[in-house]
């Protein structure tokens, strides 16, 4: 990307109403078989004008061609019984029925790759595909097979690892891992969950990126972020370990979230999508509002590696408000663009 700060967003996009239940999370499609296959594509047009038509630099489809940004991915695999439900806490947060690893795990055939490739047929501008990171997947599941969930994670880096070497072969650009859970179990993304990534991420030539958020703005969520106090240094417990890895790109939340934003100096050399746009509330950032936040950034991230982006996905939000908080994004950035041209 040769354009200084090249906008995108972390995530999700709102569905439409014919697809799925708007405004709510993990929202069941409203149709099936050959009608839903056409409605996700044309959804996920509507998804990329959306982006494009905002000033929105390297595009997404948005997440329409998934119910829930996790376990789309392991309906499609083997030995996960989604029949056989067992109540797990989730990310230490809340409870959640979850589907039962019952064998050894594998993927059969590729999940999102034509996905991917009817994205890349819709635009010439750079895409970025998201993946569940392995330590969130097996945060979502009940483990009645390999009982150990390092053992788990590294099954699911593999099957990762082929996934998104098939998508780099699409004309994917970018390739997310979403780690929620690295803000969670410090001890464990230091031992093994950074290096279960990196062995996702083996082999791809294309940019590597790790989302790493406080959540969607469900109430689990916004209750668990009234806990952590004035200050969010999670980050600062998992970045010495990110910065010593392979991993290109960083995404974080920092609008209108707690996080000092000098632990971002912890990984100086990273790219760092820097999330200027709350996705917990409805309230329209300004352009101003933004480009202060990237300003922010600045004194921490060199200015051509710093990707203006959303804090998390915008599934939850009217399309109206997600269509402008795009827009004030890539407004935002353009200010900022300015000014550091004229310097
Ligand atoms: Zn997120």
């Amino acid at each position: 990307m040769n354009k200084l700060l090249p906008t995108l967003t972390a995530g999700s996009l709102p569905k439409p109403f014919w697809l799925a239940e708007p405004e709510t999370l993990w929202s069941p499609w409203k149709i099936d078989g050959a009608e839903l296959a056409e409605a996700k594509r044309d959804a996920l047009r509507v998804a990329l004008v959306e982006q494009q038509s905002a000033g929105i630099d390297i595009v997404s489809d948005g997440e329409q061609t998934r119910q829930h940004f996790v376990t789309t991915f392991i309906e499609h695999l083997t030995g996960v019984d989604f029949e056989k439900r067992q109540t797990v806490t989730i990310r230490n947060r809340y409870e959640a029925s979850v589907p039962t690893v019952v064998g050894a795990v594998a993927r059969e055939k590729p999940v999102f790759v034509e996905d991917a490739k009817f994205l890349r047929e819709q635009t010439n501008r750079p895409i970025k595909w998201a993946l569940p990171g392995p330590m969130t997947m097996i945060d979502t599941l009940y483990d009645a097979h390999y009982n150990s969930r390092e053992k788990l994670a590294w099954e699911f880096a593999t099957i990762l690892n082929e996934e998104a070497r098939e998508l780099e072969a699409a004309g994917v650009d970018i390739i997310q891992f979403d780690e929620p859970a690295f803000n969670v179990f410090f001890d464990e993304v230091n031992d093994w969950g950074i290096a279960a990534l990196e062995r996702a991420i083996e082999g791809l030539q294309c940019e590597a990126a790790v989302h790493i958020c406080y959540g969607y703005g469900i109430k689990a969520n916004t209750d668990w972020k009234k806990t952590l106090g004035s200050e969010w240094r999670q980050y600062e417990r998992t970045f010495p370990r990110l910065q010593a890895s392979g991993i290109g790109l960083i995404s974080l939340e920092c609008q209108n979230s707690h996080v000092p934003m000098d632990l971002i100096e912890l990984v100086r050399g990273k790219k760092v999508m820097i999330g200027a746009i709350d996705v917990a509330n409805d309230a329209i950032e300004t352009p101003e509002e933004v480009a202060d936040t990237l300003r922010k950034a600045l004194q921490f991230v060199d200015a051509d590696k710093l990707y203006p982006c959303t804090n998390c996905g915008m599934a939850p939000l009217s399309r109206t408000v997600a269509r402008g908080k795009l827009r004030a994004l890539a407004a935002g950035a353009e200010i900022v663009r300015k000014e550091l041209d004229a310097a």
